[in-house]
């Protein structure tokens, strides 16, 4: 059996009232970990190491700072397949997709803002002849951050990397349902010398541990990735303390894809955006709209090739989908596809759990399900299942599709399939989501600000963004 362990003050420690979480591993359902069951004593600790930490790290040369960041991203990849491992044993996804997605994606996470700590600027302004405006940025101090289940590491470095770059000290929450890749990086934080409490890992559940970081008065601001009601919690009790809050949240993204697309690669991307780690990508597109004389060869070939997707043992070289992340995850889905039937959906393919033999015979899958003949307005249509199964429905015009994309409380991303140059432009302009993708899914830069609209996100992350997110700003008027 595997023992997680808390990271505070650079040492590796159990907690405080000796008390643990079973984790299973959802490909098996047998319990292969135990995880702290932190408390708010645990969390304390960690703040106050932090905030002892905080000067000497902030009076730190951005550029050993960003030595020391790479120093952690060259060890992860010197460690890179045990990451793949521990990541694909803990969430269930396929090696192939730990190994090309989150992983890489991690260890530039940490590159990236290494080399953004070293070119960051602020701005001046030239007030006429007759003052200098300028802007000084500082870091804040002591901030948390609380990650999810669904990209364990990936998301978790994609917050505290910047915080780390621009000079702050972090307590780190990663979700408790997937904690393996954190507690790896803290032995990578240790091994590499980052100094004691600069970077501090507090595991445990997110009512216990979350809850005293969003209330603890020293701990200045929370990036937050998670579902919109968790989110919602957070900004409620960090409102009275005026914290700064990042929240990135739910979506329930559509796919537009327009009679006139490129229809081999918008299948293949479609597969990818409503079938990537088996659905639970928040920027997964499981409303799926094509244009009606598309519609029916579309539907064949997606409904062919979801029917050959590989669902299997995540570790088994090939396999292309694996489990849900949890038992009340898998329940959850499983639920909304029932209710899918009942809201008078057919399915297309899919629709129960998927049979997998051998060491997974017990392990939470579900099979591919694709579901067509429901209004936009359904609940199936309108909440997040974040899971394998995805919609499909024609439709005839622009200004019809345009009003069922936008018609959920989320806004989180949105792709766009067109060979129409105007419309792609026009169309995107119209749609309420924080990310629109026009012509592919899921591509990556990193300077571009990220992040959802209305119930998916308030703040950005990425970029100049995160690093201004990380920083308290003060400015300066000089009369000339
Ligand atoms: P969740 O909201 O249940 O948990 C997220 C984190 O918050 C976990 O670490 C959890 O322990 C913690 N938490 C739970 N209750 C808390 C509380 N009261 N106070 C403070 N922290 C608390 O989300 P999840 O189930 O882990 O992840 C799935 C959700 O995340 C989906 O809704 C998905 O869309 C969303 N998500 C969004 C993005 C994005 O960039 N917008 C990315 C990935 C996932």
């Amino acid at each position: 059996m595997q023992k997680v362990l808390n990271y505070i003050g650079g040492e590796l420690v159990t907690p405080h009232a000796n008390q643990w979480l079973d984790k299973p591993e959802p490909a098996t359902a047998e319990l292969y970990a135990h995880v702290p069951d932190s408390d708010e004593t645990d969390l304390k600790r960690a703040v106050e190491a932090a905030s002892r930490a905080f000067p000497a790290w902030s009076a730190t040369p951005a550029a050993d700072r960003s030595r020391l960041l790479r120093r952690i991203a060259d060890a992860v990849r010197a460690r890179a397949s045990e990451f793949v491992r521990a990541e694909s044993i803990d969430t269930g996804k396929p090696l192939s997709v730990a190994s090309t997605v989150d992983i890489p994606r991690s260890i530039s996470n940490l590159e990236f803002f290494a080399d953004a700590a070293t070119q960051f600027a602020s701005e001046a302004h030239a007030t006429d002849s007759v003052a200098l405006n300028y802007t000084l940025r500082s870091p804040l101090g002591v901030v948390g951050c609380i990650s999810p289940w669904n990209l364990p590491l990936y998301l978790f470095t994609w917050k505290i990397a910047p915080a780390l770059a621009m000079g702050n000290c972090v307590v780190g929450k990663p979700s408790e349902v997937t904690p393996m890749t954190a507690f790896l990086l803290s032995q990578v934080c240790r091994d590499v010398g980052l100094p004691p409490g600069v970077l501090n890992i507090v595991h445990g559940l997110g009512p216990k541990v979350g809850a005293a970081m969003s209330l603890h008065p020293d701990v200045r601001a929370i990036s937050f990735t998670g579902s919109t009601r968790v989110g919602a919690e957070i900004a409620r009790i960090a409102a009275p303390a005026f914290k700064k809050v990042s929240l990135e949240m739910g979506g329930k993204n559509p796919n537009v894809i327009f009679a006139d697309c490129d229809f081999d690669e918008a299948l293949a991307t479609t597969m990818r955006s409503s079938f990537a780690n088996q659905g639970q990508i928040c920027l997964c597109g499981p409303r799926i709209f094509v244009q009606a004389p598309l519609y029916e060869r579309f539907k064949e070939a997606l409904v062919a090739r979801t029917r050959a997707l590989k669902v299997g043992d995540p570790l088994e070289q090939g396999t292309e989908q694996g489990a849900l992340v949890s038992r009340q995850h898998f329940d959850k889905v499983l639920s909304y596809i029932e209710l899918a039937r009942k809201e008078g959906g057919k399915l297309l393919t899919g629709g129960g759990r998927a049979k997998v033999e051998g060491r997974c015979r017990n392990g939470w899958f579900v099979e591919p399900t694709l579901v067509e003949g429901l209004g936009a307005e359904c609940r199936t249509n309108q909440e997040e299942i974040f899971g394998p199964v995805a919609t499909l429905t024609p439709f005839e015009r622009e200004e019809e599709v345009l009003a069922w994309a936008n018609s959920t409380s989320y806004g989180l991303a949105a792709s766009v399939w067109t060979r129409d140059l105007s419309r792609a432009h026009r169309f995107a302009a119209r749609l309420h989501s924080g990310i629109v993708w026009v012509n592919c899914w899921m591509l990556r830069d990193l300077r571009t600000p990220f992040g959802g609209v209305k119930d998916s996100g308030v703040g950005r992350e990425g970029g100049q963004e995160a690093l201004r997110f990380f920083t308290e700003t003060k400015n300066v008027c000089v009369k000339l």
